[in-house]
């Protein structure tokens, strides 16, 4: 008798970052600097004083009230997850039912359709349009042409660093009785959320996560806002100890520190306009080279050179996304914007 993997998993490989050390990393859309002297102190305070020998708590209530202050929602709409990731895949795995049908619009988030195999669903998309971005209506029309139960998408959207707005948005959740998964991780760097309002639709889930502007990747912290019924039914279907005490430690802290985060999220804004605009140059001298307008923490291009730049860039110890066609290039400092915009113009000089 032999163990056989099932078809669901046998295939799968770990996910894998870029690895190795390199000056600049500009591949993840982290956030480019790590926590201020002010806020680390406070950090090491509440890790000295954790009681490592209990469980942490299971609604993570410090955590959420002090996210729920910072963006004013209510904090009894918000569960707290180990990632935006983790939440991803329980909507996923809890709100849809084998057989099921999800629609994604490409390119966005790899994730939403990777976790859909494991819950053996099956992942309708949708190709957006040749500008990258996708209009509401038709959205709504595949998702009513395919029966879907779920719609999920990210807004901005990672790659392409656009957005919907919210009046778009609203009108394609009123539109349909699938349930809508609003990905907002890159929202900080917007105005068009819905999350205020997350509470008074029938079908909408709300994703935040604090890996972005709050400069948190390490600590796995995301968050789901949603009325009441969905909320319910999402803290019962998740782990009870999903988010350690340790990070709902930290990320109260950092929630507390509004003017630090307000300040940081502007500093981002500026560096990627910067960024936007000096890559802009670039495309008027280089061929094929278009830059996308973005509102996230990154931004996207489209060029024929995308894996020769990307890898002449690791050589100069500086790593982006390469993606096909195109490369992703998350906003660093602004020093490091600088340099990778020297190299990619040594880069197509050379040439
Ligand atoms: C970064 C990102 C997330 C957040 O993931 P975490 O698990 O909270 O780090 C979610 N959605 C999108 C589209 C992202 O790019």
């Amino acid at each position: 008798m032999a163990y056989a993997l099932n078809d669901k998993i046998k295939n799968l490989v770990p996910y894998e970052p870029i690895s190795g050390t390199y000056e600049i990393r500009l591949d993840a859309n982290e956030c480019p600097e790590n926590y201020p002297p002010e806020i680390l102190s406070q950090v090491q305070r509440v890790v000295s004083e954790t009681a490592f020998n209990r469980y942490p708590d299971p609604m993570a209530s410090g955590l959420i009230q002090a996210f729920s202050d910072f963006y004013g929602v209510d904090p009894s709409l918000v569960t707290a997850g180990n990632g935006a990731d983790e939440l991803i895949f329980l909507i996923e795995t809890a709100f849809l039912k084998k057989g099921d049908r999800l629609l994604v619009a490409l390119p966005d988030f790899s994730m939403y359709q990777f976790y859909s195999s494991i819950c053996e669903v099956s992942c309708i998309s949708l190709e957006k349009q040749a500008d990258l971005t996708i209009q509401a209506d038709q959205i709504l029309e595949a998702a009513r042409k395919n029966q879907v139960q779920m719609i999920i998408f990210s807004n901005p959207c990672n790659p392409t660093g656009q957005g919907m707005k919210a009046e778009d948005v609203r009108r394609l959740i009123k539109s349909t009785d699938a349930l809508v998964v609003l990905d907002e991780a890159y929202m900080d760097f917007w105005d068009q959320s819905l999350l205020s309002e997350a509470h008074t639709y029938d079908n909408l889930i709300i994703l935040r996560t604090a890996s972005k502007v709050a400069g948190s990747a390490a600590l796995r912290l995301g968050f789901a806002v949603a009325n009441r019924r969905i909320t319910d039914a999402l803290r019962g279907v998740k782990s009870p100890y999903n988010v350690n005490s340790i990070s709902q430690e930290i990320g109260r802290v950092l929630y507390q520190n509004k003017e630090y985060l307000r300040k940081r999220q502007k500093k981002i804004v500026t560096a990627r306009e910067k960024l936007y605009n000096d890559l802009l140059e670039i495309g008027k001298t280089v061929s094929g080279f278009y830059v996308y307008p973005s509102v996230a923490n990154f931004v996207f291009v489209k060029t024929p050179d995308a894996k020769a730049l990307f890898d002449y860039l690791k050589t100069k110890s500086v790593v982006i996304r390469y993606m096909g066609d195109y490369v992703r290039i998350t906003a660093g400092t602004p020093a490091e914007n600088e340099t990778v915009c020297r190299y990619i113009r040594n880069y197509f000089a050379g040439k």
